[in-house]
């Protein structure tokens, strides 16, 4: 019989740290609530036959967003043999809350202390025991991170799963909430196994509707229970459920006094003073915007741009190529299979591969952000300007993981309570570049923009932009009207970035990159580069020659919907099918410009596919293509993560249509303007883009429909 031991506790206490350690997997840790959305198994080392399952955080047992439903569902119902809680040692108040109610499941348990390396350099000291004999547990002080004391809490918690009984909690409430538990027991639960009964009685004085109905109560019952919760209530001047909120601050609090050696009170920690300067109400954006600049500018501009220029020039360009092409010629390998492998693998999935040092630099940063702990204050920053609009918060966490990649970034969506916050999310996360656009937007940098870093730091803040825009318009409309649900994240210590936590992440997101570069874009290089290299010449199909490309399948498709975005300034088949081979994925839209362009035959690396680029495009023309490509459909893997989460075709089909309106609107805006603005002729289509831009800044500035609603009532409430 396997032993399943349950991982649970708050967010961001070290769960997935300690999961990784003693598993030996690679979950995704970061340093911020809510990355952790979907429970994952894991064997423990050395013991093939105790499994741990890493749940999702959760402050509670009794809230309700979907990953801490998941949680809670996994503990009631999938009956884990034992649970290790692990709790953040410098933050005990706030974490033992939780504590006080996994220890009514009657389910065996293991108190991990975690990040006991903070807790002896801030000088604080806990003692371990005390704390354990106060909750009746065995206590195990540990650090995840640095791997100490974690093997003895695997021994501690394995024994405790096979321990036969269960374990009945220490703590108690005061005389009248004891009274009112006692005889909810009495009444309406002694055919419950008596492990479990103090956990429903419990639930039943919150007046849980779900236990309730769970256990199947008659109305006779409900009422007889009803009058103890009502005599309580009035004996304690509270709601039960704040009554029993109460209680369980109140122990935790004599609890703590006794076992803490709290840190000299009016100290402030370096933590604190940091924040001071970093969430200022004035520099807090400031300071963001010169962050997310460097990170951008030192990947595309400096140290990537160099390593990128020599991976494109030297190493495919001058040695690869070459050699390659040098081989296939002298083996005498057939000329179609020659054309495949040099026009079409090595330019297409070489081309975007030449990205690579690029993105390990971007990602590289990005972890040091993330684990910092400074992307956790963007939230929180970005919080106090969204809630002006009436959006919440909690939307950028998401946003954050996006960075990285869209399909995470959809599924942390589930931290949000509010169904309609929840939607708006989804819909407008991937509107932030993620690593695969990377490639597009430093191969536009690099051939109009000289590179500047400006650019695809330009393009992070047009997704931040995007986004604004988007919540303050849709928020607007009925469908996702309301109030932002409140946003209370608390915001983690920063921590000096463990070497290994950034490796590990950068090596992750990096060998994905390859990985789908090897797979999905190697594929999508093969179509293209066989819709690319044939075609019908004289009415029969064959190989094209080189110049006959014009008569390829691609520019046929191509040509017969160019006309659609003629009015974005490129409606040329090369950049359209270019732009839609992005739906495979977004680093398609670069190898499929390497076969266009051929990378292949000049073998003289990216600077190549720069000038036929730039003949190509005009640089406003480029900016209006990057733009469709960075705002409009995302990719297929994401659009598959959008229907499963939104779990509704008509919610999907909103979603790819609405970002497909605002990356065409928007390019075509640029566009349009922009030529306007730099010729001053003004066209039929010059009104139609400033007709576009007077919608967008209507949607965007009238008042809110509900806010006319209640003001009308206002005024009506002054008359009368
Ligand atoms: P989860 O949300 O509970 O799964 O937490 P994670 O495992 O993702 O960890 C949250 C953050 O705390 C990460 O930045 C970890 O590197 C950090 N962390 C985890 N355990 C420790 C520890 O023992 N000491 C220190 N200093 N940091 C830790
Ligand atoms: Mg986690």
């Amino acid at each position: 019989m396997p032993i399943t031991i349950a991982v649970a506790g708050n967010p961001n206490s070290g769960k997935t740290t300690l999961f990784n350690a003693l598993t030996g997997l690679n979950q995704y840790v970061g340093n911020w609530p809510g990355v952790t959305v979907e429970k994952k198994e894991g064997v423990l080392i050395g013991h093939p036959e105790v499994v741990l399952v890493d749940l999702p955080g959760i402050y509670s047992l009794s809230t309700n967003s979907l990953e801490e439903e998941l949680a809670r569902d996994y503990l009631l119902e999938s009956n884990p043999d034992a649970i290790i809680n692990i709790v953040d040692g410098t933050n005990l108040e706030r974490n033992l809350y939780l504590t006080t109610q996994l220890a009514e499941l009657g389910i065996p348990m293991v108190l991990a202390i975690n990040m006991m390396d903070e807790v002896e350099k801030s000088g604080a000291k806990i003692d371990g025991a005390a704390l354990g004999n106060a909750f009746g547990v065995p206590v195990v002080e540990i650090s995840a991170l640095r791997e100490t004391q974690i093997d003895e809490l695997a021994r501690i918690a394995t024994l405790a799963a096979q321990k036969k009984g269960h374990p009945l909690p220490l703590h108690r409430f005061s005389g009248g909430v004891e009274h009112a538990l006692g005889h909810i027991e009495e009444v309406a639960l002694h055919q419950q196994p008596e492990h479990k009964q103090r956990w429903y009685a419990v639930k039943l004085f919150e007046r849980n509707e779900l236990v309730e109905a769970e256990l199947g109560l008659s109305a006779e019952l409900k009422a007889h229970i009803e009058q103890d919760i009502r005599q309580c209530e009035l004996e304690y001047d509270d709601d039960s459920d704040s009554i029993i909120a109460a209680e369980r601050y109140n122990f935790i609090e004599d609890v703590l006094e006794k076992v803490t050696v709290r840190k000299k009170a009016g100290e402030m920690s370096p933590s604190d003073r940091i924040d001071r300067i970093v969430t200022n109400r004035w520099l807090a954006l400031p300071i963001f915007a010169v962050m997310m600049f460097l990170v951008y500018y030192v990947s595309v501009n400096t140290v990537g741009a160099t390593m990128s220029e020599w991976t494109n020039d030297r190493l495919f360009g001058q040695i690869i190529l070459p050699a390659i092409s040098g081989a296939l010629a002298d083996w005498g390998v057939a000329s179609w299979l020659q054309g495949l492998l040099v026009d079409g693998i090595l330019a297409g999935v070489g081309s975007v591969l030449s990205f690579l040092p690029q993105m390990v630099v971007l990602f590289l940063f990005l972890g040091l952000l993330e684990f910092s702990g400074y992307m956790a204050r963007v939230a929180f920053i970005m919080d106090r300007m969204f809630r002006k609009f009436g959006l919440s918060g909690k939307s950028f966490i998401p946003m954050l993981i996006g960075s990285g990649c869209s399909v995470p970034a959809i599924m942390a969506a589930r931290t949000i309570e509010n169904e309609h916050d929840r939607r708006m999310t989804i819909i407008t996360t991937s509107f932030i570049p993620c690593g695969a656009k990377l490639p597009v937007i430093a191969m536009i940098a690099g051939a109009f923009f000289g590179g500047k870093g400006w650019v695809a730091f330009g393009a992070y803040f047009l997704g931040i932009a995007a986004v604004v825009i988007s919540g303050i318009i849709l928020k607007k409309t009925p469908l996702f009207q309301g109030e932002a649900a409140p946003f209370v994240m608390e915001l983690p210590a920063y921590r000096w970035p463990s070497l290994k936590n950034i490796f590990v992440t950068t090596w992750d997101r990096v060998s994905s990159f390859v990985k789908k570069a090897s797979t999905i874009i190697l594929l999508a290089a093969i179509v293209i580069w066989f819709m690319t290299y044939f075609g019908w010449v004289d009415g029969q199909f064959r190989m094209l020659q080189s110049g006959q490309i014009d008569q390829s399948i691609v520019a046929a498709i191509g040509n017969a919907i160019a006309w659609i975005f003629k009015p974005l300034g490129w409606g040329e088949w090369r950049p359209v099918v270019a732009a839609l081979s992005g739906l495979v994925a977004k680093e398609t839209v670069v190898s499929s410009f390497g076969i266009f362009y051929g990378f292949g035959e000049v073998a003289e690396g990216g600077q190549e596919i720069w000038s036929s680029l730039r003949a190509a495009f005009s640089p406003l023309s480029a900016t209006s293509f990057l733009i469709f490509v960075l705002l409009s459909a995302p990719c297929i893997a994401t659009i598959s993560s959008i229907r499963r989460e939104m779990n509704s075709a008509a919610w999907t089909s909103f979603a790819i249509g609405y970002m497909i309106t605002i990356g065409y609107s928007v390019a075509l805006m640029v566009y349009q303007l922009g030529t306007w603005l730099q010729s001053g002729a003004f066209s039929a289509w010059t009104g139609i883009a400033l007709a576009l831009l007077g919608l967008m800044l209507w949607l965007l500035f009238r008042p809110s429909p509900k806010a006319v609603g209640s003001l009308k009532q206002a005024n009506a409430g002054v008359r009368g």
